[in-house]
C-alpha cells in the first residue's frame, strides 16, 4: 500500500466508524426528522458555542450557503488571496450567489494586515459593491491563525457593520495546537465569528460531510441555499453517525498527526535543494529548487509515496499513516534528492 499524503482527506472509515453508521437511527433529513442529524447539530452548534448548526455534504457547499447566507446580489466579502472560499472553490460566490469577492495579499504568517482590511472596505456609494463581510481561514495552509488577530481583525469588520465568517475546514487542527482541551480551544476561536464551517472529512476522518454552525436565523437562510444547491440529503444519519464518531474519538488524536508532520520536516531538513517550512500542524510544505523539481513528484510514486506538487511540495499527515510510512516517504524523498 501506498503512503498517501496528498491530503488528510483520504482516510477511509474505520470499522468502528462503519459499526457506528450501521446502528444509526434514520429519518428523511429535508423533512428535519432524522434524529442521528439532529443531535449531531445541536451537538456541534452547543460544542462551539452557536445557536444552531447545519450539516452539509462539503466544505465547499458549506463556504457557498454561508456567503449566500450573509450577502444578497451585489453584495462583497473580504477574503485572502489564497483563502479556500476564493481560489479554490471555482469561484462559486460570484459564478452561483453574484457576491464579488475582494481578496488581500496576506501576510507572511497568513494573516490579513488590519490595514488592508479596513482600506478594502468600501464607502456606501453606489459605484461600488456593498461590503457586507470578512470571510477568514483557520487553519490557512496548515497555519494557526492567532487569536489575539482573530479578535482585531473581526473587531474592525464589525466597527463597519461588516458579519464575519470563519471557513474552519480544519478548526480542531487549530485547536489542537493551541494546547490545552482542543473544544474550549475551538470555542475560543469560533467566539469571535458569526459562522463557521467545519469539515468532518479530512483529519477528523470521515468519508464526507461537514457542519455549519450560526445564530437561529442565519442557519435558516442557509438550509434555504443548500436546498437550493441541492444539498438536502434524505437518510444522512448516516453520514452524521460517522461524524458524531469522529467528534468523540478522532480530535484529541490530531495531536498524532502534527506529531507526524514535525517528524517528516525533521527527516527532510538540509536536503540541497529543498527547503522545508517548519509544519505547525499537519502539512508539510517544501519548495523545490526548480531545476530538482521536474520527476520527484513520479519519483516518490514509484517509491510508494504520493504527495502533490501543485504550488509547492505538499505532505498531509492523517489517521491512515504511521511513523513508518512517514519514515518511508522521507527515505523517497532523501534517495531523490541524493541521486
Ligand atoms: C477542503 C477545504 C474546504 C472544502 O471542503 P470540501 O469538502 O473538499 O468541499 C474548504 N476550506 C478549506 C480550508 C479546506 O481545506
Amino acid at each position: 500500500m501506498a503512503v498517501d499524503l496528498r491530503s488528510d482527506t483520504v482516510t477511509r472509515p474505520t470499522a468502528a466508524m462503519r459499526a457506528a453508521m450501521m446502528a444509526a437511527p434514520l429519518g428523511d433529513d429535508v423533512f428535519g426528522d432524522d434524529p442521528t442529524v439532529n443531535a449531531l447539530q445541536a451537538q456541534v452548534a452547543e460544542r462551539l458555542g452557536f445557536e444552531d448548526a447545519l450539516l452539509m455534504p462539503t466544505g465547499t457547499q458549506s463556504n457557498l450557503v454561508a456567503l449566500m447566507g450573509h450577502c444578497q446580489r451585489g453584495d462583497e466579502y473580504l477574503v485572502g488571496q489564497m483563502a479556500h472560499c476564493y481560489r479554490w472553490e471555482g469561484g462559486g460566490a460570484a459564478v452561483l450567489g453574484s457576491i464579488q469577492p475582494q481578496p488581500l495579499a496576506h501576510q507572511p504568517d497568513g494573516t490579513l494586515a488590519l490595514a488592508d482590511i479596513a482600506a478594502a472596505i468600501k464607502p456606501d456609494d453606489p459605484h461600488f459593491a456593498r461590503t457586507r463581510l470578512l470571510a477568514l481561514e483557520n487553519t490557512l495552509g496548515g497555519k494557526v491563525m492567532p487569536l489575539a488577530y482573530l479578535q482585531e481583525a473581526t473587531a474592525l469588520a464589525r466597527q463597519h457593520g461588516l458579519a464575519c465568517h470563519l471557513d474552519g475546514a480544519r478548526l480542531f487542527n487549530a485547536a489542537v495546537a493551541q494546547g490545552g482541551d482542543p473544544f474550549e480551544a475551538a470555542r475560543a476561536i469560533c467566539a469571535s465569528f458569526d459562522s463557521v464551517s467545519v469539515c468532518f472529512s479530512k483529519g477528523l476522518g470521515a468519508p464526507m460531510g461537514s457542519v455549519l454552525c450560526g445564530s437561529r436565523d442565519l442557519i435558516a437562510r442557509a438550509r434555504r441555499w443548500r436546498k437550493v444547491a441541492g444539498g438536502g440529503l434524505r437518510q444522512a444519519g448516516l453520514l452524521a453517525a460517522a461524524m458524531q464518531h469522529a467528534l468523540d474519538h478522532h480530535v484529541h488524536r490530531l495531536a498524532e498527526d502534527h506529531a507526524l508532520a514535525r517528524r517528516l520536516a525533521d527527516g527532510l531538513q538540509g536536503l540541497p535543494g529543498l527547503v522545508v517550512e517548519p509544519p505547525q500542524t499537519n502539512i508539510v510544505f517544501a519548495d523545490v529548487a526548480p531545476e530538482r523539481a521536474a520527476g520527484l513528484i513520479e519519483h516518490l510514486k514509484a517509491h510508494g509515496v504520493l504527495a502533490t506538487g501543485l504550488y509547492r511540495l505538499r505532505f498531509v499527515t492523517h489517521l491512515d499513516v504511521d511513523a513508518t510510512g512517514i519514515d518511508r516517504a522521507i527515505d523517497a524523498v532523501r534517495s531523490y534528492f541524493k541521486a
